[in-house]
């Protein structure tokens, strides 16, 4: 059989992958990228999780569910009656399914244009760097690259206590599918999917039951943080219980039963739909052939240096599949890296600086350390905080509730974290990443002209804040 080459072949078209793939094409090298995600219907599409069960879906839905919501609960403040407003969900997933297809589309015409060649099939890393890439009709052809680009992400955890049914117990793919509102909802899992999806569901009408087996609420973020946005979320309606360890679901024709424990006091509830949000697993399953002595930790994370080097040369790895956040855009930034390195330009990946948001109502949003690390770490720092109580443009559009806060090193002023719960706290925060990129002061935000009125307002008095300047807040 005759081995079709390439500069670089990637295994897995996510955010990982195709932006390594169509990268490496605009740095002249050419780039094949091997996908096998199969939709529910079947179709196969570029884009991976991300764009297909992921972000992309879940933000469509929660788009519509936090208009739905301040339709119902907001309009009448501002002094607009709408009557009773009614709810198409099926609607909402046809508007949902046409923006994933239009992304998924694009990604296709991206790798077109760039000369990738795309191919649907299921990659195996063979000995050389060649891959065995098996299509739909089982039939096989073997490629080889150069370089080869591990991106094939990764999957829900699925618990022996909950078993996915698809039908009554889903996981977050499941769950974004949902034809009705379900009337009891529960979900296993206060992270960020679950957290989600709860108020996807939630926010269009759901009774929702949010069980977290941890007693602290959302524990890797900023403490005050958390704080806050659980008194918000539950002042909204969420059943957010700590320290529920879910001992058995059990899906009828009727319901889900599911058992759980709080203190060492059984409980019970019932719920129509459960959804299974207790992370995600490196997905490398059946990747490597017979003598790919690639190293794999015992979850199956690929393991890699600093700059995504596997244990075997010319190798690399990316995104979900390796250490670091399972975020989208860190997978692309690390694809992207990979790519311009194999070209054998200067790359890298600032991993101190890398942005998370939950994408709730409202939104939390970090970048940097918490307080809690710095005092672990024996930092001194300044803090600074604001609340979007005060400021004008939050106060205007009804949602003044939250904080900014922005630590600062006691020393030089540099800033070592900004946190965020409230209205668009997820397009705050680029402030915030792009100062720190630059390593900036708190002084320079201060220094910094911020249009008035905006919310971004609260960062630049949170920065004055730090220094006891603030000028509308009382500085303590
Ligand atoms: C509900 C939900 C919401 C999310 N929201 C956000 C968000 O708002 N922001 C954010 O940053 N992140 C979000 N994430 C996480 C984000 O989706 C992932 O971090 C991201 O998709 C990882 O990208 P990746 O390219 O590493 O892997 P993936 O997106 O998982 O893509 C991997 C691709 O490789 C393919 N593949 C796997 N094995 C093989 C093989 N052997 N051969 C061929 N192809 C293979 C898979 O089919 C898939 O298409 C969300 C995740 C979920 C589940």
């Amino acid at each position: 059989m005759s081995e079709q080459e390439y500069d670089v072949v990637v295994i897995g078209a996510g955010p990982a992958g195709y932006p390594a793939a169509i990268r490496a094409a605009q740095n002249g090298l050419s780039a094949a990228c091997v996908d096998d995600w199969q939709n529910r219907d079947g179709t196969r599409s570029f884009g991976g999780t991300c764009l297909n069960a992921g972000c992309i879906p879940s933000k469509a839905l929660l788009e519509s569910s936090e208009l739905y919501h301040r339709a119902h609960v907001e309009f009448s403040k501002h002094g607009i009656e709408v009557g009773s407003v009614a709810m198409d969900v099926a609607k909402m997933q046809a508007r949902k399914g046409g923006i994933v297809s239009q992304l998924t589309g694009g990604i296709q015409a991206l790798f077109k244009a760039n000369g990738v060649s795309a191919l649907q099939g299921r990659g195996r890393l063979l000995e050389s760097n060649r891959v065995e890439v098996t299509a739909d009709d089982g039939s096989t052809q073997i490629i080889r690259g150069k370089d080869v680009i591990i991106a094939t992400g990764s999957v829900p955890i699925e618990l022996s206590i909950a078993p996915f049914d698809d039908e009554r117990i889903v996981d977050s793919w499941g769950a974004l599918e949902f034809d009705a509102v379900p009337e009891r909802l529960g979900v296993i899992g206060a992270g960020v999917i679950g957290l989600e999806l709860g108020s996807v569901w939630q926010r269009l009408g759901a009774d929702v039951v949010v069980l977290e087996a941890l007693e602290e609420f959302l524990p890797t973020i900023d403490a005050q943080i958390a704080k806050d946005a659980l008194r918000q979320f539950e002042r909204q309606g969420l059943d957010i219980r700590l320290g529920a360890k879910v001992l058995e679901a059990k899906a009828s024709a009727e319901d889900v039963d599911v058992r759980y424990e709080v203190g060492g006091e059984e409980h019970t509830a019932e719920f129509d739909k459960l959804i299974v949000c207790v992370g995600r697993r490196p997905y490398t399953d059946g990747l490597f052939g017979e003598g790919v002595e690639l190293q794999v930790d015992e979850r199956g994370m690929v393991m890699v240096d600093e700059q995504c080097r596997t244990s075997l040369p010319r190798v690399w790895a990316v995104g979900d599949v390796v250490r670091g956040p399972m975020l989208a855009h860190k997978g692309t930034e690390e694809g992207v890296m990979v790519a311009d390195l194999i070209a054998g330009k200067f790359a890298e990946v600032n991993y101190e600086v890398i942005p998370s948001v939950i994408y709730t109502a409202p939104e939390i949003a970090w970048v940097g350390k918490t307080e809690a690390e710095l005092e672990h770490d024996g930092v001194d720092y300044k803090v600074g905080t604001f609340s979007f109580a005060a400021n004008g443009r939050a106060k205007g559009m009804e949602q003044a509730a939250g904080l900014v806060k922005l630590l600062s090193a006691a020393s030089d002023d540099e800033l070592l974290g900004v946190h965020i719960v409230g209205p668009v706290a997820g397009e705050l925060i680029a402030e915030a990443v792009l100062a720190m990129e630059f390593s900036a002061s708190g002084e320079d935000l201060q220094r910094t002209v911020h249009a008035h009125p905006t919310l971004s307002e609260a960062v630049h008095e949170a920065a004055l804040a730090a220094d006891k300047r603030a000028i509308h807040a009382i500085n303590r």
